[in-house]
């Protein structure tokens, strides 16, 4: 097989590799298509501990093409899309039947291979079967989808609730089409009026811009002087995390999504949470949420089409990691294999 692999910050390397035996449990999967996130950038400029040499990406569509012992729910050609870590098999919530809840989670490729490959072998746990109705490009951003579904049902967002969403990044335009699904009202902030644009398009009515306007007195108004019930702030934002503070009312919820990817320390003052009697969520994982983010994808209720601007092929990748070091990108980057 061919897989690229990571041995230090910025040396990348595709190489031939010997093919890997089915295990228990476990599918083998003909790659498709991958998607690079912020943590995946951070792996390879060495900003995050991963476990090198490794196979990068975590984000994977394949085609199942050969099926391990005891496997069961899967068959050859299936299409499936990978989740974001590796269960560890031994803890109470895997052997429960709840890997989504595994206490030792090894995101792939960081702590464990990801599926920057031709093939991989998985385990069976750890693919979820999609619709056909779903291009492969789409299906990449089920994760989003499921992280924001675990964002919201913590924050326990009710019809009608405002909730202001720090971050018009892919996470954020994605979460606030859910808010929506929800009934609750999405009010945007972000410092590129591009991505606020974007976020219109994806039915968000009030948008609010960090850097032209004066945004706390905006979330007044529009909240009636009572500021947001909830708010979320998007790691990535580029924003700072003290501010969900003020935008939040009294006895309000801030949930703070997306893992650190080490670009600088999250800041914000206890005293003044104490004050408004706010509930901080930290939100890093999907939960048991990938079945309704491909659901919610499959009936059109999400769409991502406008979220992604690039596709690579697979002989162009380490042109591509260097590219986006340099770029602005705040559109996702997908990889066909
Ligand atoms: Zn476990």
């Amino acid at each position: 097989m061919k897989a690229y692999r990571i041995h230090s910050p910025h040396n990348i390397k595709l190489e031939e590799m010997d093919a890997m035996p089915v295990g228990e449990n476990c599918v083998k999967l003909k790659n498709l298509m991958c998607g690079i996130t912020d943590i995946d950038m951070a792996v390879y400029e060495g900003r995050r501990d991963a476990r090198y040499p490794v196979i990068p990406v975590r984000q994977c569509v394949g085609f199942v093409s050969e099926v391990g012992e005891n496997v069961t729910g899967l068959q050859r050609g299936n299409r499936v899309v990978t989740y974001s870590h590796a269960s560890c098999h031994n803890c109470k919530a895997c052997k429960d039947g709840r890997n989504y809840d595994c206490e030792k989670p090894a995101l792939f490729g960081i702590g464990e291979d990801g599926f920057l490959s031709d093939f991989s072998v998985v385990s069976a746990d750890d693919v979820y079967i999609i619709p056909e109705r779903l291009n492969d490009e789409e299906a990449i951003f089920i994760e989003h989808i499921a992280l924001a579904l675990n964002a919201l049902s913590r924050l326990n967002v009710e019809k009608g609730d405002q909730i202001v969403i720090m971050g018009a990044t892919v996470n954020g335009i994605i979460l606030a089409q859910i808010a929506m699904y929800y009934q609750a009202v999405p009010i945007m902030i972000d410092m590129h009026e591009d991505m606020l644009a974007l976020a219109q398009k994806a039915g968000v009515y009030f948008t609010v811009n960090a850097v032209n306007d004066d945004v706390c007195k905006k979330i007044l108004a529009l909240t009636g002087g009572h500021m947001a019930n909830s708010c979320v702030y998007l790691t990535g934002s580029g924003m700072p995390l003290s501010s969900a503070c003020d935008y939040t009312a009294a006895r309000g919820k801030i949930a703070i999504v997306g893992r650190a990817s080490g670009e600088s320390e999250l800041a914000c003052s206890m005293s003044a949470l104490l004050d408004k009697n706010i509930d901080i969520h930290t939100v890093v994982d999907c939960g048991k949420n990938y079945s309704t983010a491909i659901n919610l994808l499959a009936n059109h209720t999400v769409t991502v089409d406008t979220l992604y601007d690039k596709i690579v092929s697979f002989d162009k990748v380490p042109e591509m990691y260097e590219a986006l070091l340099s770029e602005d990108n705040k559109l996702k980057t997908l990889i066909k294999i």
